[in-house]
């Protein structure tokens, strides 16, 4: 614990969320701060801007590891999870790796067309302004869908997640506990891997957190499992 001018005090592991939050009201990131009250030291987060957005450290805390319970699962969900993932992907993979395909043949098309329009113009069977409107045309778009097969083959590559899942698999289960008994390099790295975003708190809870495309996927799989399980259980 190190003293800062004006009484504040910086605490690091009063603050496993700092750098992770944002204002609700104004955007900005949160900081973290303690002052020294007469006995103890008030540890807060707030907002970096005038805004007055502050809260308690342990209020925050213990309502985002309240937030992590909300993931945890049974582990022998996996390997059903694992095999829906991959389905999902393969069929994902398919669709881009099909819509590569008509890309490539709708390019090859207009090259085609191009060269026989040259070819035309070349033995005077087409005037030169009919052939500069083709070829402007037809560049264009080509130009477009190479555009878009880049687009294909980027999304494709994004794709290749398959040896990630196991290793997020494996701690996915028990990532309360985890990120509870982690040290503060443990928790950041868990948030680093779980967030799409900067997470932000209001009054008493979270805005649900957007996270990762992966667990994202898994959250929701397994929100479908429980409740498939639910209906079951009522109808006998
Ligand atoms: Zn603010």
């Amino acid at each position: 614990m190190a003293e800062r001018p004006k009484g504040k005090i910086i605490a690091a592991n009063e603050f496993p969320l700092r750098g992770f939050l944002k204002c609700p009201q104004c955007g900005r990131h949160i900081s973290g701060s303690g002052s020294k009250g007469k006995k103890n030291v008030y540890y807060y987060y707030h907002c970096n801007s005038k805004c007055g957005y502050r809260h308690s450290s342990n209020k925050v805390n213990s309502a985002f590891e309240k937030e992590l319970e909300k993931y945890d699962y049974n582990e022998s969900m996996n390997s059903l999870i694992k095999e829906i993932i991959l389905r999902n992907f393969k069929s994902i993979q398919e669709n881009i790796d099909s819509k590569k395909k008509e890309f490539s043949i709708q390019i090859a098309n207009l090259i085609n067309r191009l060269d026989s329009a040259r070819e035309k113009y070349l033995e005077d069977k087409l005037d030169f302004e009919d052939y500069q409107i083709i070829k402007n045309e037809s560049k264009k778009r080509i130009d477009e869908l190479e555009m878009e097969l880049q687009n294909q083959k980027l999304s494709r590559k994004n794709l290749d997640i398959k040896a990630k899942l196991d290793q997020v698999l494996d701690i996915l289960p028990n990532l309360s506990k985890l990120y509870l008994k982690g040290d503060n390099e443990t928790k950041s790295s868990i948030l680093c891997s779980i967030l799409a975003e900067k997470l932000e708190f209001e009054e008493t809870t979270f805005r649900t957190p957007k996270l990762n495309s992966t667990l994202a996927q898994i959250v929701l799989i397994n929100n479908q499992l429980r409740s498939k399980k639910k209906k079951k259980r009522k109808h006998f």
